[in-house]
């Protein structure tokens, strides 16, 4: 590798321990769900499951989509579990999770895109464990988008995440299946529907975009009322995927926090390590005690 994108000794991936770790591998495995942590293998993993944080991913491990940034296999997806609701539930209450994220591949093969299974899994989590702070991360639901966000609305999630990832001008190579202003546009109709719900969204750094290119997204989501944004360092999982074009330096990622702050978002967190899930709980906990 180059200089400029050797791994810099600010990326330390650390060994996914943690106290309750192998007691909660097991767990999802005999309730046959999957979890990003793990699958993503993502180095905060020790310090989120100790803090009863935790990223399950819903409607199975294989993804309709191909993206270049991602690990999730891509493919043709088995038929979707109609346990995975009571089991996310299940999961969450025994790990007394205090706040959990769901998210899920992409389901272009499924006429709603997946939302009812968001819905099930929401009122399955609000039954078994009300205290739960619930955050969903969604796909795009390019078919159906208005249906599938109504009904999701309507559930009353905590927070409504979904990540534009890249700037604009780098869709067509890094998310081609997407549309950036067709992700705005699904965020902004969260907002309009239920002002009560937080959305939030996310970019990865250091896929080649410019400075004043993420300061337009930051604009753009501003203007689409998100109120929580999140920037980390992209990471390349396999050589297949695109390359790290450059490591941003953390004093930039604190840079762009700033600007973020001042553009008006209510939580920032913009850091190397920063992945869309990660202190989601955090944040919204200050915001409630705000
Ligand atoms: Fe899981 Fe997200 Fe924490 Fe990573 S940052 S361990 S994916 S909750
Ligand atoms: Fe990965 Fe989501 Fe893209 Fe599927 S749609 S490849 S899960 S980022």
């Amino acid at each position: 590798p180059s200089q400029r994108t050797r791994k810099p000794d600010w990326i330390r991936v650390k060994a996914p321990t943690s106290p309750g770790y192998a007691e909660t591998r097991k767990l999802m495995r005999e309730l046959n769900l999957n979890t990003v942590c793990e699958e993503a293998a993502c180095p905060n993993i020790g310090e989120c499951w100790t803090k009863k944080h935790a990223t399950v991913m819903i409607l199975g491990d294989t993804c309709t989509r191909a993206c270049a940034f991602c690990n999730v296999k891509t493919g043709m997806p088995r038929a979707v579990d109609p346990l995975e609701p009571e089991h996310t539930a299940i999961a969450a209450a025994k790990m007394g999770l205090s706040h959990i994220v769901i998210t899920s591949v992409d389901r272009d093969d499924l006429p709603d895109g997946g939302a009812s299974q968001f819905v099930k899994v929401i009122n399955a989590l609000r039954r078994e464990t009300p205290q739960t702070t619930i955050e969903i991360l969604t796909p795009d639901f390019r078919n159906k988008p208005e249906s599938a966000i109504a009904a999701i609305v309507d559930a009353r999630p905590d927070v409504y995440n979904h990540n534009l990832e890249t700037v604009p001008r780098l869709y067509p190579t890094i998310r081609p299946g997407a549309r950036y202003y067709a992700s705005l546009r699904l965020l902004e109709s969260v907002k309009r529907r239920d002002p009560s719900i937080f959305t939030k969204s996310g970019i990865m750094l250091g896929l080649g975009e410019q400075r004043m290119e993420v300061h337009q997204v930051m604009d753009d989501m501003r203007s689409a009322d998100i109120d929580f944004m999140t920037m980390g360092q992209y990471l390349q999982p396999t050589p297949k995927h695109a390359k790290v074009i450059d490591f941003v330096t953390p004093q930039a990622f604190d840079a762009y926090a700033q600007i973020a702050r001042a553009k008006g978002f209510l939580q920032v967190a913009s850091s190397p390590l920063t992945r869309s899930s990660y202190h989601a709980g955090d944040d919204f906990e200050r915001m409630r005690a705000a």
